[in-house]
């Protein structure tokens, strides 16, 4: 294990970092009170910024104008922008776009890539995968219910998906769909591109989450797909090949999503910090911080998140050196290791804060409604616990 960080890359975050905290942060102030759009007009003006310094992007494809970081470089460049809910956004690596990057990167047809992959690094267009469905359990994709009927020189899509995230606005979704009813369950999915104006792609709603519907790239779209027609052509990669492709996409994801919640917990746990000792709760003038409850939730949380953060950079260096399948054990347990370090983060630096935590007079109560999802997504804790315990388990099998 090898955690040295180069010159160069200490260059670039140190530049990262003082970017969020010169430009980022104060932004923070339209996504919580202003309107939708002097929040797009602040982060347009930020991404220029961001493209000027040539920092767009850095962990895409050197080929689309990233920097090809190793994986440990991308976890740490995830964690400098996760500092603020804003950050993947003005660093044009936000999700679902930056998954879908990679696998059009990595399955896509020369066309594909240039009809779709090129302005999506650019940023000029945004995108959404459409996977997850109401009706079926989410944690057991071999379930999806979605169908993509071959037509002559087309698929003929219908199924309901909902959490379809960003699905407002986007140009196209690539969505998961059963093209072969009869495969193994493993081979009875594919993805397809499918561009959100073509007739029978119908977004009905954007899911209300914890109190907000939400609008653009912050949304969860319901989408309906009724007899969708797109040609065979937007098939990515090979027919039957979904669940490959949506594993690949998972992978690299983890350190992204883990890096990015150790970036809210180490600012959520400086808030907490600072708010201790600034508090003063006593004639005496001592403060929050002089009380030994606040000192082991310090304590604990210091641990907690140096931990995590050792935890998800080791997995990033096996990523590295020996490939996401040597990873495995990792991979499934910094997912439900992390997101619950970061929510404990959060959660004690509101409690610290009083009622202060749950205003939106800081970004505190934005993350505690907005992250609660960590623990679903990409896996919930408990899918990810029983493979992980199931493989531990198997170690000491008796002969
Ligand atoms: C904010 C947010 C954004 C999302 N964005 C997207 C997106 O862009 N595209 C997309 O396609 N999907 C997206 N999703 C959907 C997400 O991938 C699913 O919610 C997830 O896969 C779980 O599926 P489910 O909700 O159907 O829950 P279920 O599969 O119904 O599971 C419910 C609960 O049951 C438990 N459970 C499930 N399986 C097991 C098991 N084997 N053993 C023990 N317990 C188990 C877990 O506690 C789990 O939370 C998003 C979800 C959220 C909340």
């Amino acid at each position: 294990m090898d955690f040295q960080v180069s010159e160069e890359m200490r260059v670039r975050l140190d530049m990262i970092s003082e970017f969020m905290t010169r430009e980022v942060i104060p932004l923070e102030g339209e996504l919580l009170h202003g309107t939708p759009e002097t929040l797009a007009a602040g982060v347009a003006a930020a991404q220029a910024k961001v493209k000027q310094m040539g920092l767009w992007a850095p962990n895409h494809p050197v080929e689309f104008g990233g920097l090809g970081l190793s994986m440990v470089d991308h976890g740490l460049f995830a964690e400098a922008v996760g500092r603020s809910p804003l950050g993947m956004t003005v660093f044009g690596t936000q999700a679902p776009d930056a998954g879908n990057i990679e696998i059009l990167h990595k399955y896509g047809t020369p066309e594909q890539k240039d009809q779709w992959l090129r302005p999506l690094v650019a940023g000029e267009i945004r995108s959404c995968f459409s996977m997850t469905e109401p009706e079926t359990a989410g944690s057991n994709p071999t379930l999806l219910a979605t169908t993509a009927t071959a037509d002559g020189d087309h698929y003929v899509l219908n199924g309901q998906k909902w959490f379809t995230s960003s699905a407002d606005g986007a140009a196209f979704a690539i969505t998961m769909a059963v093209t072969d009813p009869g495969a193994p369950p493993h081979r009875r999915a594919s993805m397809i591109i499918v561009p959100t104006d073509t007739p029978g792609f119908d977004l009905v709603r954007n899911v209300s989450v914890m109190g907000h519907s939400g609008s653009g790239h912050a949304s969860h779209g319901e989408v309906i797909y009724h007899g969708c027609r797109v040609p065979r052509s937007n098939l990515l990669g090979d027919e039957g090949g979904g669940f490959v492709i949506a594993q690949d996409r998972l992978g690299p994801g983890r350190i992204h999503h883990c890096m990015r919640w150790l970036g809210i917990a180490g600012r959520a746990f400086e808030m907490m910090c600072r708010r201790a000792n600034e508090r003063v709760i006593d004639g005496d003038g001592s403060r929050l911080a002089d009380r030994q409850v606040i000192q082991h939730w310090a304590a604990e949380l210091d641990a907690e998140i140096r931990g995590a953060r050792l935890q998800v950079l080791h997995c990033a260096d096996l990523i590295d050196t020996e490939g996401a399948k040597a990873a495995r054990d990792e991979i499934s347990a910094i997912k439900f290791v992390v997101a619950n370090t970061m929510l404990k983060a959060v959660d004690t630096a509101i409690q610290v804060h009083g009622a202060l935590g749950v205003t939106d007079d800081t970004v505190l109560a934005y993350w505690y409604r907005h992250e609660r999802a960590a623990r679903i997504y990409d896996g919930a804790d408990e899918v990810h616990k029983t493979s992980l315990g199931r493989r531990v388990l198997r170690r000491y099998a008796m002969p």
